[in-house]
């Protein structure tokens, strides 16, 4: 029995010892082929670097639990500091901060890629224009964003991937996903190609979508998470949100079945607070905060689940200006908020919404989007 310390908690030892006796039916299963979630919970308290780790799914790499996203950052102290206390599985993309995320990272692999794994967002085709910015020959995982069930069943994307990974250039073939999210990953599940993916977990209290993770994970796939965490992260936070952080990863990498949350940090502050949350706190659940952080997002965060996009008579790019909003309020990113915004076909920003209300009818998190486009506008014209 799962020692409780705060209602709806438990320690981390048990949290570890209590999701392996859940999981044990799975552990057995994946135990077989030698990798995966069941199994890495199984063996109580993986640990790579002294920080609790899992298997990442058939893949076999031992990855933290908590990775290092780079969406924040524009030089490499702060990475490096991440690699240095230990958490070995990092990620970027050339979309971040406008390459500078890419090639902070390709400064940092200098001296440290033997020390970790490295997963990269972008298409297959691009691979060898950003292989030199990394100053990398591979990288250990490619997901490039496939976002609809069309695009993840596109043949042309395992050929690229097999070629890649002929010539050594690609360890594990992936892609990322934040529309449409249950529909892409059961279809990813299905062509049964695809080892691991970066989910929006923005949806994640969705019983069809955890079914979704589960089915995959059960089948070897490492899922890892972005999105599903409190704005932010962990600068200048007050306990309450630090506790919230710390229950939200933790049930990201338990009952919502991931392997691995993808923070993005962009401070030494960020990079210590999470290093002290997977060694001594990953495990807190507590149920009250839970309900409350899903609780806030209805009718307050965009999950760019796309369902209104095509709804809007005066061509307004909803989903896009909700992205950019995010990036300032959630990651305070001003300028790229802005250059994103500024970005925009004049006709398709929020200063042509007139007011008829259809998105909102269509919106599954009730958001008043008139609203919120009108603070993004007032926030990034
Ligand atoms: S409220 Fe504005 S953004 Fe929404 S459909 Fe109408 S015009 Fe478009
Ligand atoms: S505004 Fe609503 S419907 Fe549109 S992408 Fe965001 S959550 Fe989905």
């Amino acid at each position: 029995m799962a020692r409780i310390i705060r209602d709806g908690s438990i320690s981390r030892r048990d949290f570890f010892a209590a999701s392996a006796t859940a999981a044990s039916a799975a552990a057995l299963g994946m135990a077989a082929v030698g990798a995966g979630f069941g199994s890495a919970m199984a063996a109580e308290e993986l640990t790579v670097n002294g920080l609790p780790a899992a298997v990442f799914g058939n893949t076999g790499l031992k990855v933290t639990r908590i990775s290092f996203g780079g969406l924040l950052i524009t030089e490499p102290p702060v990475l490096l500091r991440a690699i240095d206390q230990g958490i070995n599985f990092v990620h970027t993309s050339p979309g971040y901060q406008n390459g500078r995320s890419i090639e902070a990272f390709g400064k940092a692999m200098k001296t440290h890629r033997s020390k970790v794994v490295l997963a990269l967002k972008t298409r297959p085709d691009d691979l060898d224009r950003w292989l030199k910015v990394l100053n990398t020959d591979y990288v250990d995982m490619l997901v490039p964003p496939l976002h609809s069930t069309k695009a993840i069943a596109d043949p042309t994307i395992p050929e690229a991937f097999e070629k890649a990974k002929a010539a050594g250039k690609v360890g594990h073939m992936g892609f990322s996903c934040h529309k449409d999210m249950t529909n892409v990953l059961n279809k990813a599940h299905e062509l049964g190609y695809f080892e691991v993916s970066l989910m929006s977990y923005a949806d994640a209290a969705n019983p069809e979508f955890l079914a979704a993770v589960k089915g995959a994970v059960d089948a070897g796939m490492g899922i890892m998470t972005m999105k599903g965490l409190p704005k932010r992260g962990a600068e200048n936070n007050t306990p309450e949100e630090r506790a919230r952080i710390t229950s939200r990863c933790t049930s990201m990498v338990g009952p919502e079945h991931a392997h691995t949350v993808l923070a993005s940090m962009g401070s030494f502050q960020a990079v210590d607070f999470y290093r002290e949350m997977l060694e001594t706190k990953i495990g807190y659940i507590d149920n009250a905060l839970e309900r409350r952080y899903w609780a806030d997002q209805n009718g307050n965060y965009c999950s760019m689940c796309d369902k209104c996009t095509g709804t809007c008579p005066s061509g307004v790019e909803v989903r896009r200006i909700m992205r950019y909003r995010m990036y300032e309020t959630d990651y305070g990113m001003t300028d790229y908020a802005r250059a994103k915004y500024a970005g925009l076909d004049a006709d398709c920003n929020a200063a042509s919404c007139d007011q008829c209300g259809l998105c909102e009818t269509t919106c599954k998190r009730s958001l008043p989007i008139r609203a919120m486009l009108g603070e993004a506008h007032a926030m990034l014209a």
